[in-house]
């Protein structure tokens, strides 16, 4: 219900064992009007910065000129290709959203949910006369808590109201028999970006905790005008950052949740009360409406652990004041405008740069994606995805599948027993492309044109409950983790399959007038960048039913090992914004993929010049080969704000785009070759790395 870093619960990608994405899920979109000068070959000629020598920075003579003429706008905090093309996803979606919203007698079901919650989103004048009127009975809740022993009834009952705090629990797959839904019980609870925030020393970070205070303080004393209380917000200001470091404190850090192994361990409901003996399972439970299960998942058991010291040690008035700034927090986008304007202070503008405030309405067209994304999905599908799109994904798909049969056949590191296991999972990867096959039914949420925050909280709902009443059901993998307008991509290990919504189809990722050259260091590297994730630290844990099973010899897997961490080396010493370094250990999964992915584009593309009668004829003066890598370089052009590096250094798994296109470029002959460059120069790695 707040800023995407905090979806409630529209689907469980933030909380299980994360997809594998192209991208963070991260706020996109804003349109200003570049116009790129596309030749012949489909390459962004005005994009080029001809000053700089391919061999000596590729990401600057690729994208340079593109970055002059596209400054970071002052409502986002990076812009990026990816956003251009998002930003174009939302114009169409806004305008759909601005047609349905009228009311008339003849608009359809489909038309009313999406039309009314938007409409109700931008109704910023009967939200500012509301006031806090909305979250009254959620703060009486809170108020009405006589013990602790009432805590976990409390608990389950903001989450029936979309508010989400201590931790997470969800439906999901089980690690060890992928094909059924369990129940998951895991660390969260904090609203910073990462538990670092909380217990670094270092003088920045303590400065942002500062300012994160003060934050706190200030919603409170917000909160307490629009009630006409009177309180001491420095102290709940406090005891909120003293709850959530303890919080921090119990929690595993990224690294070390990247290894799958380290985050799965069953229990049954029984053994619950041996963590948290102080909580109320059964009715945290059943008051949510939980389908009866015997069989738990707990991501981080000594977080529960550590959370049962922590409720013991906190006063029940600290908890309580930790619970409203929850609430604060999760539904501050559906305040008064002076709620909204101080989350933006701190959350947008303090920690990641941000200039101003997204418009009302991009905000209310975001909004309106996450909380009924299959009803505009299938209104944006219906204008922007055309059939043939679909036909020339999955073709791509195929032929990028074919390289990595051929990759693992010719690969000399691995044994005969494990290509073979390789080979298998391969053969089962399955590919969704576009949009799901079945929509969700979202007719028995209630939209109403004047309820934004109720309407927030009838469509968390919906999602909660289908959610929950997946435990103990089989895994439906035709299910879609993104909504269609999204422009990413992900592989699911637990379901091992590769999924590209209709968003991500599009220029300049595909161009149905670029070359195939082009269009396959683009769009096909992009397909090689998801199928390689199969196959990456995590994924190569999984095997070809989506199951934590160890598929690899000894030796190959520690050939394997050897070879990730020469990666891992490569990308430790990048350094996105001065004093801050990339940390190799929690990007390795996505250079894996971006390295693997564009070896499996380079070879379909090399299949594709031997097919072809026609000689290997330049276009804008650039050779095939050249121009897969340009297609390469130029979805990955980006400007962003040193904040915003500073916290994706932390928290995202994915390198800058400078990074995805030069750190992957300086370990590949291929490339090298295209470009002529020589031994020495600075886009040739003395030590290339290759895993795939
Ligand atoms: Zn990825």
């Amino acid at each position: 219900m707040r800023s995407e870093q905090d979806v409630i619960i529209n689907s469980n990608m933030r909380f299980s064992l994360p997809f594998l994405l192209l991208l963070p899920l991260a706020a996109l979109a804003q349109t200003p009007a570049y116009q790129p000068q596309t030749g012949k070959s489909g390459v962004d000629l005005g994009a080029l910065d001809t000053n700089v020598s391919p061999c000596t920075n590729f990401y600057q003579y690729a994208c340079g000129g593109w970055r002059a003429k596209n400054p970071t706008p002052p409502d986002q905090v990076r812009w990026a290709r990816f956003n251009e093309l998002a930003a174009r996803n939302l114009d169409i979606e806004h305008d759909i959203l601005e047609k349905a919203s009228k009311a008339s007698p003849g608009r359809s079901a489909v038309d009313q949910k999406i039309g009314d919650f938007y409409g109700s989103c931008m109704d910023e004048a009967g939200i500012d006369r509301k006031g806090v009127a909305p979250i009254q009975p959620l703060l009486d809740g809170i108020g009405a808590l006589q013990s602790k022993k009432g805590l976990a009834a409390e608990l389950a009952k903001l989450r029936l109201s979309g508010v989400s705090s201590l931790f997470a629990f969800y439906a999901g797959g089980d690690l060890k028999d992928a094909s059924v839904n369990i129940a998951h019980l895991d660390q969260g609870g904090i609203s910073l970006p990462d538990r670092d925030y909380y217990l670094k020393t270092d003088e920045r970070s303590i400065d942002l905790r500062n300012k994160y205070e003060q934050h706190v303080a200030r919603m409170f004393d917000l909160l307490a005008k629009s009630l006409n209380a009177t309180w001491d917000s420095k102290a709940k200001a406090a005891a909120v950052l003293a709850f959530e470091t303890a919080l921090a404190e119990a929690s595993m850090d990224r690294v070390l949740r990247r290894n799958p192994e380290s985050q799965n361990h069953p229990m049954t409901a029984k053994d619950l009360p041996t963590l948290t003996p102080g909580f109320e399972w059964t009715a945290f439970f059943a008051d949510q409406h939980t389908p009866s299960f015997t069989k738990v998942n707990v991501g981080n058991p000594d977080f529960f652990t550590k959370l049962n010291g922590t409720l013991e040690k906190s006063s029940l008035d600290d908890i309580k004041t930790y619970l409203t700034w929850r609430v604060l927090q999760n539904v501050s986008s559906a305040l008064p405008q002076a709620f909204v304007n101080e989350d933006f202070e701190f959350f947008g503008k303090t920690l990641n740069g941000q200039r101003e405030l997204a418009p009302r309405w991009k905000r209310c067209v975001r909004a309106t994606d996450r909380a009924l994304g299959d009803a505009l999905g299938q209104k944006f599908v219906d204008v922007a995805f055309t059939g043939s799109a679909k036909a020339k994904a999955l073709q791509l798909v195929d032929a990028i599948e074919k390289s990595m049969k051929l990759d693992i056949e010719e690969a000399t590191w691995m044994s005969e027993t494990t290509k073979k296991q390789a080979q298998e999972k391969l053969a089962a990867v399955s590919n969704k492309i576009g949009y799901p096959g079945k929509w969700k039914d979202y007719s028995s949420v209630a939209i109403k044109s004047d309820d934004y925050l109720g309407n927030e909280e009838r469509a968390s709902l919906y999602e909660l409950n289908r959610n929950l009443n997946k435990i103990g059901k089989p895994v439906d993998k035709s299910e879609w983790g993104m909504t269609p307008p999204t422009v990413n991509a992900y592989y699911s290990p637990l379901q091992n399959n590769i999924n590209f919504p209709a968003g991500i189809l599009q220029p300049p990722f595909y161009t149905p007038s670029a070359s195939d050259a082009v269009n396959l260091g683009a769009i096909g590297a992009v397909v090689g960048h998801e199928l390689t994730h199969g196959f990456d630290d995590q994924g190569r844990k999984f095997d070809g039913a989506g199951n934590l099973r160890d598929w690899w010899t000894p030796e190959d897997a520690k050939s394997f090992e050897t070879r990730a961490q020469c990666v891992v080396e490569e990308y430790d010493t990048f350094s996105p914004v001065d004093g801050v370094r990339l940390k190799g250990k929690l990007t390795l999964g996505e250079n894996a993929a971006d390295n693997g992915g564009i070896h499996l584009a380079y070879m379909a593309l090399m299949r594709d010049l031997s097919a072809k009668a026609a000689p290997q004829a330049k276009a804008d003066g650039f050779t095939p080969q050249q121009q897969f890598f340009l297609g390469f370089a130029q979805i990955w052009c980006q400007n962003s704000t040193d904040a915003s590096e500073r916290v994706r250094a932390t928290t995202d798994p994915h390198s800058p785009g400078q990074f995805r296109t030069n750190g992957v470029l300086q370990n590949m002959k291929e490339f090298q070759e295209a470009f002529s460059c020589k031994a020495h120069d600075p886009m040739v790695s003395a030590k290339a790395c290759r895993v795939w």
